[in-house]
């Protein structure tokens, strides 16, 4: 299915992340995972490309299973900077005959050999480049893009972000899922600056539950997030109590599901880091809301 479909639905839909294993030995307990999130019915399921670690090859192996055996619509990321046109052009019709018709187009994070490399060997150097990939392979996929509401890092200033952010979408992207964010204000201020930019497709949040004190520091490294006081507050009461920073944290990300659906939005997605328990207890949570 379409994701394009799922964002008519005038009702709150989550959607859940994860990713592939870092180490082939790691696939079966990943792929337990990846099944357990799916028994939960979410929206749809994104599988990472490679981000955090996870290795590229299995994006595809476990997007399809989800999907086969679970019956849930699967997102698959592909990211591009690093490929050839000619891996890239195999993956899409790896895409394409595995059935899956969303795909997540990703530039990818520049490593210290790439920034080193010589960019005019590059064939992609944005994201925008796969995008129009994929609109000129026949398939008829539904594409999404990343957005960051508070700047991507090698940004000069967010109406340069905003601008080529514009230009994404133009291009193709069909909906855009944002950066992780702790304070739903920056999120507001975002959508306000967008849609003032003409950019009108639909914004799906992105909440990372924190649910252990180790994961803040790596959270704000990798995102570059405002941490409110709010949380910082949670994370000194509670960070070395395992058990009550997991609470603590899966409340706090339920509450600013909470918060964006009372402000009208309706799609939200959790990066649920293949931890079906965290997946489980957000979505219990807001059982009434999701009619679930
Ligand atoms: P782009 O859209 O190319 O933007 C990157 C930077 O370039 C921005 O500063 C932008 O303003 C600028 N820019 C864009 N177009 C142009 C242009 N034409 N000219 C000049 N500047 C331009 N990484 C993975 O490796 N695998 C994943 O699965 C993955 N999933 C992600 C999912 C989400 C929702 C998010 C938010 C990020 C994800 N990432 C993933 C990380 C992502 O690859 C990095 O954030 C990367 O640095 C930027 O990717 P992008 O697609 O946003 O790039």
């Amino acid at each position: 299915m379409k994701l394009t479909k799922l964002f008519e639905e005038d009702k709150l839909s989550l959607s859940f992340e994860v990713f592939p294993p870092k180490v082939d030995t790691n696939f079966e307990s990943v792929k337990h995972a990846t099944e357990e999130i799916a028994k939960l019915h979410p929206s749809f399921m994104s599988v990472t490309y490679g981000a955090g670690g996870g290795t590229s090859k299995y994006t595809l192996d476990i997007a399809e299973n989800i999907k086969k055996m679970y019956d849930v619509p699967t997102l698959a990321h592909l990211t591009c900077v690093s490929s050839t046109k000619e891996t890239v052009h195999a993956k899409i019709e790896e895409i394409k005959a595995a059935g899956i018709a969303n795909v997540m187009a990703l530039r990818g994070d520049l490593t210290p050999e790439l920034e080193a490399s010589d960019r005019s060997k590059w064939h992609y150097h944005h994201a925008i480049d796969l995008v129009r990939e994929l609109k000129e392979s026949n398939a008829d996929f539904c594409i999404g893009g990343a957005c960051y509401p508070e700047i991507h890092p090698e940004s000069a200033n967010q109406k340069e972000d905003i601008k080529y952010l514009k230009e994404k979408v133009d291009a193709g992207c069909e909906f855009l899922t944002t950066q992780m964010f702790f304070d739903n204000n920056l999120l507001y201020n975002f959508l306000y600056k967008i849609r003032e930019a003409g950019i009108t497709v639909p914004i799906i949040p992105g909440i990372m539950p924190i649910t252990n004190a180790n994961q803040v520091d790596r959270a704000i490294k990798l995102s570059g997030s405002f941490m409110p006081q709010r949380f910082k507050s949670l994370v000194d009461k509670f960070g070395s109590d395992p058990a009550a920073m997991k609470q603590a944290g899966i409340a706090y990300a339920t509450d600013q599901i909470i918060d964006l659906y009372a402000n009208g939005i309706k799609n939200v997605h959790v990066y649920s880091m293949n931890k079906p328990d965290v997946a489980a207890k957000i979505q219990s949570n807001l059982s009434d809301i999701l009619g679930k």
